[in-house]
C-alpha cells in the first residue's frame, strides 16, 4: 500500500514509518518538523515538510504522492497544555484534520487510521476499558481527538472513507533507533530517564491523593512498536472492514509511584521525587481492555510489561543522552 503518514517525523509517527517500510508498504511523511526531526525519518520515505494548517500544502503533498491510505499522528498531544489552551486544542487539531479530509477525499483515498486515545474516556463505567464505552472526553486534547473520530464517522458515511480510530493508552519505549525527544518534554518516562542522565534534579508527581491503591495516578503503557503493528493489522483490515474501533494497551495499570520505583531499579539511580498537586486534566485509572483488537485482527503486543518497555526507553536515551541532533 501507498500510506501518507502525518507526523511520520513525530516519535510514535516516526516508528510507525520504520513499520510500514519493514512490512513492504511505500511511505511519505507529511510534518511540520515544529515537534519532530527530520532525522527521524527512516531514507527510504518520502519526505514533505508542511503543517496541516496550510491547506494547499497537503492537497500538494497527497496529489503528488498519491497514497491510498493515509495515518494521522500530527496533532497537539498535550493533555495539560489543552487544559490552559483549549481552543487552541479544539480548534487546530480539527481544522488540520478537516484540511488533511478534504485532500484524502479529493484524492481518493481509501482508508485512514487516526492515532486517538484513552483520553476520550474521563469518568468510566468499568475498568479495564472497552472501546464501547461511554465517551467523556477528560480534556480539550481528547474532545478534539472525539471531533476527529466524528469527521472520519461523515467522511464514511458521506464518502465511503473506510477508517480505524486507534485509541493508545500511554505510549512508551523506543526502538533500537526511535526515541522520544520532545521540547518541552512532559512525559513521564522520559523525564524519568532525564532525571537517571542526571540532566534533571527530581521528578514531581502530580497528585498522590487520586482513588487508586497508592494515590497517584494509574496508566497503562504500551510500547511504540506494538502500536506500530496496530496500525499496520488496521491497515490490511480495513480491506475487508469499513470501520474499526480499538483501544490499545496492555492491560496492567501501573501507577505512577510504580513507575518511578522502576525507573529506579533498571537505571540504579536514586531519582528523588517529590509530590506536588495534581495537573488538571487526569482521571485517576486509564487502563485499556484490548480485547477486541486481540481477537478481530491477532494483535499481540511483544512488551507486555512495563520493566521491558522503561528498559527499551533506557537503552536508547542511553545511547542518545541529547536526544536527536535535529
Ligand atoms: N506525571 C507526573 N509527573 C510528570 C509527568 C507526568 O506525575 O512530571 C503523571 C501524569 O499526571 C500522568 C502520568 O504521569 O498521570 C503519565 O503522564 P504523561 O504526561 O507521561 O502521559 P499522558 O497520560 O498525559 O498521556
Amino acid at each position: 500500500m501507498r500510506v501518507l503518514v502525518t507526523g511520520g517525523a513525530g516519535y510514535i509517527g516516526s516508528a510507525n514509518v520504520d513499520a510500514l517500510i519493514a512490512a513492504g508498504h511505500d511511505a511519505a511523511v507529511f510534518d511540520s518538523l515544529n515537534q519532530g526531526h527530520r532525522s527521524a525519518v527512516n531514507e527510504a520515505a518520502r519526505f514533505y515538510e508542511g503543517d496541516l494548517a496550510d491547506a494547499s500544502a497537503i492537497e500538494a503533498a497527497v496529489s503528488e504522492f498519491r497514497p491510498d491510505s493515509i495515518m494521522h499522528f500530527a496533532s497537539h498531544t498535550l493533555v495539560g497544555e489543552s487544559m490552559e489552551k483549549p481552543f487552541m486544542y479544539l480548534g487546530e487539531n480539527t481544522t488540520n484534520a478537516i484540511n488533511l479530509l478534504e485532500a484524502a477525499l479529493s484524492q481518493g483515498v481509501e482508508r485512514f487510521i487516526l492515532s486517538s486515545t484513552a483520553n476520550l474516556f474521563d469518568k468510566t463505567e468499568k475498568i479495564p476499558i472497552a472501546p464501547d464505552e461511554r465517551i467523556v472526553p477528560g480534556s480539550p486534547y481528547g474532545e478534539s481527538k472525539y471531533f476527529i473520530e466524528r469527521l472520519l464517522h461523515w467522511a464514511h458515511v458521506t464518502k465511503g472513507l473506510r477508517y480505524a480510530a486507534l485509541r493508545y493508552f500511554n505510549a512508551a519505549g523506543c526502538t533500537p533507533v526511535r526515541g522520544e525527544d520532545h521540547d518541552p518534554e512532559t512525559h513521564l518516562i522520559p523525564l524519568l530517564l532525564q532525571v537517571a542522565l542526571g540532566q534533571r534534579e527530581n521528578i514531581k508527581i502530580f497528585g498522590d491523593d487520586f482513588n487508586t491503591p497508592d494515590g497517584s495516578c494509574v496508566r497503562d503503557y504500551i510500547h511504540i512498536e506494538d502500536l506500530a503493528q496496530a496500525h499496520i493489522l488496521a491497515l490490511e483490515a480495513l480491506h475487508e472492514r469499513e470501520v474499526l474501533h480499538y483501544n490499545l494497551g496492555n492491560g496492567n495499570g501501573s501507577s505512577v509511584k510504580e513507575v518511578v520505583e522502576s525507573v529506579r531499579e533498571i537505571t540504579g539511580h536514586p531519582v528523588p521525587a517529590e509530590v506536588t498537586p495534581r495537573r488538571p486534566g487526569d482521571p485517576d485509572v486509564l487502563i485499556a481492555d484490548s480485547s477486541k483488537i486481540r481477537e478481530e485482527l491477532g494483535w499481540e503486543p511483544r512488551y507486555p510489561d512495563l520493566k521491558s518497555i522503561i528498559q527499551s526507553a533506557w537503552d536508547w536515551h542511553n545511547k542518545h543522552p541529547d536526544g536527536y541532533e535535529d
